[in-house]
């Protein structure tokens, strides 16, 4: 019989799963899928390697499933589906892991415990991550769960990194830049040298572009600075976060404005970013096939931002090898790297848009002194290794 692994991403309204099986020591996926609007209209898709669907279920508008509910099903669902697998760990995202966390953990009760130090921190994530931890926990205590997170690849960055220029004992009470998306830079870290040997051993700045957005430079495969910082709202405009804004906005808004913690809460991290620029969509595919100046204002400032960030990162690197575009638009939107690409050529970058828009991996021109690639991005794999190697290394009987 097989071991198999499962792998939870659990957010605020959705969970996503993917399951591994191990063969011959290696982890080679299997049925993955996810249950969406968990608490308005939930609808749970099962799909195979091949994206055939293989289970469907829709609850109806207005269901309340909730967190537990969702779990419960996804439950119910990997027990049949196991049938001739041993389920050995299940391995959860976990968005924060303050200081302490360098690496992935065996969850028991009182790990658990602790993770809820970091709700203050993260609060419209970490709270989804836990509870799924909590009900298996619960559920099936003899179940092995490990915490990935995504702040672990950036506890390498160097302290001026870290540090806010705010006085130094609330930097000592953890008011500090974290960095976010680790378990992606880490997994194409973990990738890069199959591509270009010499960025992997030296400096790369690598772009995680989806819903949201960040960018990490790399020294060798390790972190040394990011654009996110306390929160994963810094750094670049997302989908429908604001990233950086000078704080004084948000003194102004509460001032004048009257909006409290909760209504600036939702503004920049709800109402921004792409949705809030263009008042269409934070739909990265909509606002390219848009003809609306608001879009086109939208797409600008993003290109721009991410541009400004890049020229940020090599400074801080003292220099640029290769830059990986990586997650939903950085893999799939060719209008969107070219736009970023372009004029790079100070940088040491030729772009190549006819291979480019052919969709890479390498998508700089052969002659470009920094090399440009489409890597796509697997966290889920990153967070199945990490729970395999984790379990092998538990005492036995744990
Ligand atoms: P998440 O951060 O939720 O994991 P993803 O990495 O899946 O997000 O990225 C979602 C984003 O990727 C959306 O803005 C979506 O429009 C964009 N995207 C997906 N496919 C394409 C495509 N073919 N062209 C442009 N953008 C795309």
């Amino acid at each position: 019989m097989a071991d198999a692994i499962v792998v939870i991403n659990a957010g605020s309204s959705s969970i996503k799963f993917s399951l591994f099986t191990v063969r011959g020591g290696d982890l080679v996926p299997d049925v993955r899928g996810q249950i969406e609007a968990i608490s308005t209209a939930p609808h749970f898709v099962a799909k195979d390697p091949s994206g055939r669907t293989v289970a469907e279920k829709s609850w109806g508008e207005g269901t309340k499933l909730g967190h537990d509910g969702a779990m419960e099903h996804l439950r119910l669902f990997l027990r049949d589906e196991l049938e001739d697998q041993r389920l050995v760990g299940v391995g959860h995202r976990v968005v924060h892991g303050g200081l302490d966390y360098t690496a992935p953990v065996h969850v028991d009760a009182r790990v658990l415990k602790d993770l809820e130090r970091f709700v203050p921190l993260a609060p419209l994530h970490q709270p989804h991550n836990l509870s799924p931890i909590a009900l298996l926990l619960e559920r099936m205590p003899d179940l092995p769960q490990v915490a990935c997170f995504d702040t672990s690849f950036h506890r390498t960055n160097p302290e001026v990194a870290q540090r806010f220029a705010l006085p130094a004992d609330l930097h000592e009470a953890g008011i500090r830049r974290y960095g976010f998306h680790g378990l992606s830079y880490e997994y194409i870290a973990s990738v890069l040298p199959r591509f270009d040997a010499k960025a992997a051993a030296g400096k790369t700045i690598v772009l995680h572009l989806g819903n949201g957005s960040s960018m990490c430079a790399m020294q060798s495969g390790r972190s040394v600075a990011s654009t996110m910082g306390f929160t994963a709202v810094e750094g670049l405009p997302m989908g429908t976060r604001c990233g950086s804004i000078d704080p004084g906005v948000i003194l102004y808004l509460m001032d004048e404005r009257g909006m409290d913690a909760r209504a600036i809460e939702r503004l920049i991290y709800t109402q921004s970013g792409l949705l809030g620029m263009s008042g269409i969509s934070s739909d990265m595919r909509v606002l390219l096939e848009s003809v609306d100046p608001r879009a086109q204002i939208a797409l600008d400032v993003y290109a721009y931002r991410i541009r400004r960030e890049l020229g940020s990162l090599a400074a801080a690197l003292g220099g640029l090898d290769a830059l990986v575009f990586t997650a939903g638009i950085g893999e799939n939107s060719a209008p969107i790297r070219e736009r970023v690409c372009a004029g790079l050529e100070w940088l040491g970058l030729e772009p190549d848009p006819a291979v480019n828009k052919a969709g890479g991996p390498l998508i700089s021109a052969p002659a470009s002194r920094v090399k440009a690639w489409v890597i796509p991005t697997n966290e889920e794999l990153m967070i199945a290794r990490h729970t395999q190697r984790t379990l092998a290394a538990l005492p036995r009987g744990t």
